[in-house]
């Protein structure tokens, strides 16, 4: 369909999902089925601390073409949400008497503007390049602006009454939970929490007492509304993250995450165990990278020096930046990649040592078309009159994903199989869907149907708040058609 073939072979042996599913996109299936949401959102989450590697863009590159997959299969709005966990240590340094680690976060050793230049040198080009090449749309969040969400720190609260019982599935071996609140006058916060206490909590908050290595004892007041810094430890954010995206009915949360986290929720199933309220939402699990060795492969053990790059090894794998290419090349390989591995179940639900990734990458063929066009899906009214050339304008509000659009890029029509290459030729912006029909005509849009009944259409499809986001025409000519 996308003039690109190739024969490369994955080998892969069954499995008790794929022996279950035809496709992977089927793992959405039963809560889509059960609960019947507006829109699906695929969430992923990455530490910001330094360059990607390979394992870090298999799963945010699984999370749009899943996204993709879901939209037409299931017919249903799909987005991916980014959570920029700007809490991972920055520094961590120890107590002089205590031997206590304390640490630093990214966000309190570079404000939010350094969080920010770090999303905008690792991440913003490489999500962009993503929603270009599936149509998807992104969001990006940091963990920081997530815990002072009302809603997320109220849900934090509400686990609080619990703490005897979640403490053993959170932290199994001593039953001391890794709270974090940072010192209101440094913002270090011991790692452990081996000093945290919680002295109160009730309805409106929780009051705890913590230490500091330079200040001493301190107190803090958490509530749904005040700015106390909340640092929870990975299972203990994970816990409230699902649960809060467990009560939202409009959308359903999918949780993506690398497949070392399949160990990791057995803990996480065992909190929501001791709790009352939601049941985790779904997660799709992708393929590790592995050594030689079948160990997860990790960058920060080679740069220690404690293990040799595996056989197979390419800089690009430890360190995304180094690619040979540029950004749109990388997000077209790593496209190519995971919808391989997303073709069958057996292909996903397993791991891929360096040297397999090797082989594979190394067979890739060619870019065949040689053009690299954006996917925007069309109900098939509207695609039979792109694909036969009678349709010249195309209107979209102006999502973020669509801020680079320009003229001379391609844009590929998708409705069910069907698909049609096309080329912008002129993009012009407007602020209501009036003004856009007035100024382009309503002819080139649809030439079988009347402004008024196109308004009542359009708007149909878009909300007011959607349409205060700027109205776009977009001129294109046809290319190629594949009915
Ligand atoms: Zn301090």
């Amino acid at each position: 369909m996308n003039g690109r073939s190739d024969s490369v072979e994955i080998i892969s042996p069954n499995n008790v999902l794929a022996n279950a599913m035809l496709r992977s996109i089927d793992m959405v299936r039963p809560r889509l089925q059960a609960t019947n949401p507006d829109r699906v959102a695929f969430c992923v989450g990455t530490q910001i601390n330094g360059a990607p590697h390979l394992g870090t863009s298999l799963v945010q590159t699984a999370a749009f073409l899943l996204a993709k997959q879901t939209k037409r299969a299931f017919g249903v709005d799909t987005v991916v949400r980014f959570g920029a966990l700007d809490n991972a240590p920055y520094d961590i340094r120890l107590d002089p008497e205590t031997h206590h680690a304390y640490q630093t976060t990214y966000f309190h050793a570079l404000g939010a503007d350094g969080v920010d230049d770090l999303l905008g040198k690792y991440y913003r080009g490489m999500f962009d390049s993503l929603a270009d090449a599936t149509g998807v749309d992104y969001e990006i969040e940091t963990y920081t602006a997530q815990q002072t969400d009302p809603a997320f720190r109220h849900e934090f609260l509400a686990t609080l009454g619990w703490l005897d019982q979640i403490r053993w599935p959170l932290a199994p071996s001593h039953g001391q939970v890794h709270l974090r609140l940072p010192c209101p006058e440094c913002g270090w916060a011991e790692k452990r929490a081996e000093r945290t206490r919680l002295q109160r909590t009730g309805s409106g908050g929780a009051d705890f007492t913590a230490v500091c290595t330079d200040h001493g004892d301190y107190d803090i007041a958490v509530t749904a509304d005040t700015g106390a810094y909340l640092d929870l430890a990975t299972l203990y954010r994970n816990l409230v993250k699902e649960r809060m995206a467990a009560r939202d009915h409009v959308t359903l949360s999918v949780m993506v995450k690398g497949g070392d986290w399949a160990y990791g929720c057995q803990l996480v199933d065992e909190a929501f165990a001791q709790l009352p309220g939601p049941v985790p939402p779904p997660r799709i699990f992708t393929p590790m990278v592995l050594t030689d060795t079948g160990a997860k492969l990790s960058k920060s053990l080679i740069r220690e020096g404690k293990v040799a790059p595996p056989p197979g090894t390419h800089p690009w794998m430890l360190d995304v930046t180094e690619w040979p290419g540029s950004i749109d090349d990388y997000v077209d390989a790593m496209v190519w990649l995971v919808g391989k591995m997303l073709a069958d179940p057996k292909h996903l639900y397993r791991s891929y040592t360096t040297q397999e990734l090797d082989r594979i990458m190394t067979a890739r063929p060619a870019t065949t078309t040689g053009v690299r066009a954006r996917e925007m899906n069309l109900y098939r009214r509207y695609f039979d009159l792109v694909a036969s050339g009678r349709k010249t304008i195309e209107v979209r509000v102006q999502y973020p994903n669509l801020r680079n659009l320009k003229v001379g890029d391609h844009i590929r029509f998708v409705c069910g199989r069907d698909d049609a290459l096309t080329q912008v030729r002129r993009v012009a912006r407007y602020s209501s869907f009036e003004e856009m029909l007035d100024s382009e005509g309503p002819a080139r849009v649809n030439p079988d149907s009347p402004r008024e009944q196109q308004l009542a259409n359009i708007r149909r499809i878009y909300g007011p708040e959607k349409e205060a986001l700027g109205v776009l025409a977009i001129e294109i000519e046809l290319l190629d058609h594949a009915v």
